[in-house]
């Protein structure tokens, strides 16, 4: 027995699934996870004393490599300082003042603990500020585990949600409506069938894969949005300092009226903001009426890894154009090992994130997506990770990039194109 297994074996005893996050558990790739003992750049160091190149980083969160000395100091530093006060401190005033100045939509941003968090309190917001109860949302879209977002739709088209999990009240997605991603009728039949508060997307969409806005897809939602009064929220989790310094939102010039970011903007520690325009923002409590609190908002030791990462982002701007070249390499190389192995597919990205797909030609939204090779997927996970690669162990994940790619590119790149050659 490898010692994974042994603490898998006792994880599983103890926990659900044995993990903290469903995916973890590496059931959809037919396997069971490694346990990390560290890491560092771009490979992680399992328990068994395997070293993986390691494209799940974090699930995003990280940009520019495990163990980044400037960020692992800053928070070192931060900790010796004390880990919580829960009174205000000026490194939270520093990130806010960086998250507004690298963000043009964000005038004001609220420190929270998760992507769920953000969520949660930006449709609050944009619920209160509208004074409706309606919130459309895209099948494939993901957007954090709070109820009002587990739902999915019967066919894609713009249905009534139902829930997507026991314990999910009716009642409590009533107020959802399903749209289809990159499919602009969809929405306006979503707006026809309840008063709409909000519209809340992945601007290029990660949880099923990556899957980029078409041309006028988000101008679409913009316009839709202005003319019902209703507000456009930006799920920038994963986009956020990705897909370029200002997000999504710069890269495809749409102005969001709320924005929530998570994953990169805490630097690998659980942080993550909602933010947006002024007038709706003042509405949050204490300046207005909307609750929203958290005893380790704005905790030191996540402001001081956000503080460090996104300062190496503003201040080496060049950063964005060596993962996008990375990224472009590793796309073709990847698109021609598909065409020489005869395997019927496509590889699609945005920046720093990017998806093969097994299967269908093109991915536009989840109807494409859903159709995916999952077999094959699990088989190309597997045989990736024998040569020493990890990947994320889902087909409808991104793999994410990282500067510290850069030195172990040519190695994971012929690693991966073996692999391809493996599943045809
Ligand atoms: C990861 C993610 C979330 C949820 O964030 P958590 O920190 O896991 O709660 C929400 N939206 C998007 C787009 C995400 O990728």
């Amino acid at each position: 027995m490898t010692t994974s297994a042994i603490w898998y074996e006792r994880a599983v005893a103890v926990m659900p699934g044995g993990v903290n996050s469903p995916v973890r558990a590496f059931k959809s790739v037919g396997s069971t996870p490694p346990f990390v003992d560290h890491a560092s750049g771009a490979r992680l160091h399992t328990v068994d004393d395997d070293s993986l190149i390691d494209f799940i980083a974090s699930w995003g969160a990280l940009i520019l490599g495990h163990a980044e000395p400037a960020v692992v100091e800053a928070v070192a530093e931060a900790a010796r300082r004390g880990t919580s006060f829960g009174v205000p401190t000026p490194p939270e005033v520093e990130l806010a003042e960086l998250i507004t100045d690298l963000v043009p939509s964000i005038d004001l941003v609220r420190m929270v603990n998760s992507g769920t968090e953000a969520t949660a309190s930006a449709v609050r917001v944009a619920r209160a500020a509208t004074g409706r109860p309606g919130v459309v949302k895209f099948e494939g879209c993901y957007h954090g585990h709070a109820d009002p977002f587990l739902v999915k739709a019967g066919s894609g088209a713009a249905t009534l949600g139902e829930p997507d999990s026991p314990g999910v009240p009716a009642a409590t997605v009533a107020d959802t409506h399903v749209a289809r991603f990159n499919d602009l009728e969809s929405v306006e039949s979503a707006f026809a069938g309840g008063s709409i508060a909000a519209v809340i997307v992945e601007p290029v969409a990660g949880n099923m894969g990556v899957v980029p806005p078409q041309a006028g897809f988000l101008e679409g939602l913009r316009a839709i949005c202005d003319r019902h009064d209703s507000l456009l929220i930006f799920d920038e989790v994963m986009t956020g300092f990705r897909v370029g310094p200002g997000g999504a939102q710069v890269r495809y010039g749409v102005e969001p009226d709320l924005t929530c970011l998570g994953k990169i903007v805490a630097g690998g520690t659980p942080a993550a903001a909602y933010g947006g325009r002024e007038d709706l923002m003042r509405q949050v409590s204490p300046d207005g009426p909307v609750y929203q609190a958290g005893t380790l908002a704005g905790n030191p030791l996540a402001m001081a890894a956000g503080l460090a990462t996104l300062r190496h982002l503003a201040d080496n701007p060049g950063v964005y154009d060596s993962l996008e070249t990375m990224g472009s390499s590793l796309e073709t190389q990847l698109v021609e090992a598909l065409a020489a192995a005869g395997i019927e597919g496509c590889v699609q990205r945005a920046g720093a994130m990017l998806t093969l797909f097994f299967g269908p030609p093109q991915v536009t939204s989840w109807d494409d997506a859903a159709t995916v090779d999952r077999d094959r997927f699990a088989r190309f996970f597997r045989a990736a990770y024998q040569r020493g690669v990890l990947l994320p162990p889902s087909p409808f994940e991104a793999l994410f990039l990282m500067v510290a790619h850069q030195e172990v590119m040519a190695e994971a790149t012929t690693s991966l194109v073996a692999a391809i050659e493996e599943v045809a």
